[in-house]
């Protein structure tokens, strides 16, 4: 495999962090996006994410998401590689695409990774195939970054728990068949009396209080629960887990976070070769002046800096490491770096880039949300700092401060 000669993905496929496998993985995706992507319409988000995850079901592709051969994975756990690859791809064609697969890696990923085997019968397989759609409720209007202060209460009563509060910012949310509801069941304060719930869309007392409409829409919803009752059985993992439950489920898709702003990026690194290698000015191409060189140059750095840490992290999580450092660490460089890259990009077409409807407009506005969900950068940045210090105590105690 030759690492030369190319600037998109095909340049990383040869670094050690992948198996053969992974590369058939996205040679199969990209030849799959480039005869079915393209054509996405925005007028309708709703219908188009239902379409696109029924066309990714049938495919085959939203297997990846999915924890556990016996309940329609790939494989019997979710393979990190495998999910980044294909959001990076599916980014790179489509927004929406990439959204619509990565939201049923999300919205299932916590009944993956602590559901039973009736939980996981009753929803992975449908998630799977495209005929459910998965979504993941944990932020509020007052508990974002600060998730530990939410305010959802999930109240024991009898064999059931009813559900009384708010979610926000609800990917999915008005279009999902299930919600991953994080609740505050009060087993300790904070983080520790926080349990997950599977709750179906027509349990009675859920409602779809507003939608949100964003600058690079999707379905997003604010979730209203009055009274609304959870069989016990819908329970996901032990009473004051689930807190832990978001974080290993973030642990998993923050890092794909990252794959798709790369995506994003690498669709604007090749509109701007592009751009600068066919604009005339000044009696040659943009291409030309030394300026534009450092610019693309920089995109690329970016762009290599970036893939290398998407690919650590998850080849490293793939190997059973705790990934927590290394996944804030590639959210926080491919996402900040994609904002870059894509307003280099933007500069490069002049006033073209500003025009509605062109691909680097739409990559401007597609990227910024990423920066600020699943963990805004500063968080990631607090994460990466707090864990150098555990770490650094951890050594200390062992008398190893070199
Ligand atoms: C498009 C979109 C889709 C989303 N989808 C989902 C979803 O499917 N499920 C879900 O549960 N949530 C979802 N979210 C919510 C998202 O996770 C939150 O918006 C995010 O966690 C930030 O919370 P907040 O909006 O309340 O901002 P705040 O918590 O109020 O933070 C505001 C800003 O403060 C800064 N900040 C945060 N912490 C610190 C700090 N310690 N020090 C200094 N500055 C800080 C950051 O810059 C941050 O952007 C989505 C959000 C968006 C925009």
């Amino acid at each position: 495999m030759s690492a030369d000669n190319h600037t998109d993905l095909h340049s990383a496929l040869a670094w050690p962090f992948f198996e053969p496998r992974h590369r058939e993985l996205a040679t199969g995706i990209e030849a799959w996006c480039r005869a079915n992507l393209g054509h996405e319409s925005h007028d309708d988000v709703d219908a188009t994410c239902r379409r696109l995850v029924r066309e990714l079901g049938v495919a085959g592709w939203l297997k990846y998401g999915v924890g556990g051969v016996a309940y329609g994975g790939h494989g019997d756990t979710i393979d990190t590689r495998a999910v980044c690859l294909l959001r990076e791809t599916l980014a790179k064609h489509s927004g929406l695409a990439d959204f619509a697969l990565a939201m049923q890696g999300l919205g299932s990923g916590a009944i993956s990774l602590g559901g039973t085997h009736e939980q996981k019968t009753r929803y992975l397989p449908r998630v799977a195939n495209g005929t459910a759609l998965a979504a993941f409720a944990l932020s509020e209007p007052e508990a974002g970054s600060d998730v530990a202060a939410m305010s959802l209460s999930a109240r024991e009563d009898g064999d059931a728990y009813v559900l009384d509060g708010d979610k926000t910012w609800i990917s999915n949310g008005g279009i999902a068949d299930f919600y991953v509801v994080f609740a505050r069941t009060g087993e300790a304060p904070g983080a520790r009396g926080i349990t997950a719930f599977i709750v179906d869309a027509d349990t009675p007392g859920l409602e779809i209080a507003e939608r949100i409409d964003v600058i690079a829409p999707h379905p997003l919803a604010r979730l209203h629960f009055a009274g609304a009752r959870v069989p016990r059985s819908q329970m996901l993992g032990a009473p004051g887990e689930g807190f832990k439950l978001a974080m290993r489920t973030l642990d998993i898709f923050r890092t794909s976070v990252a794959a798709a702003s790369l995506g994003f990026a690498r669709h604007a690194m090749a509109e701007g070769l592009a751009r600068a290698a066919s604009r005339k000015m000044f009696g040659q191409t943009l291409g030309d002046f030394q300026l534009t060189q450092a610019k693309l140059a920089q995109m690329a750095l970016t762009i290599d800096s970036s893939a290398l840490l998407v690919y650590r992290a998850a080849w490293l999580r793939d190997q059973g490491a705790n990934v927590t450092r290394e996944a804030a660490m590639a959210k926080w460089q491919a996402s900040e770096g994609a904002q870059q890259v894509i307003d280099a990009a933007v500069q490069l077409f002049g006033g073209m880039g500003v025009q509605r409807g062109t691909a680097v407009e739409m990559l401007y506005r597609e990227i910024r949300a990423l920066r600020i969900y699943e963990g805004a950068t500063e968080v990631q940045q607090l994460i990466i700092g707090r864990d150098l210090l555990k770490a650094r105590a951890a050594d200390a105690a062992r008398g190893d401060t070199k």
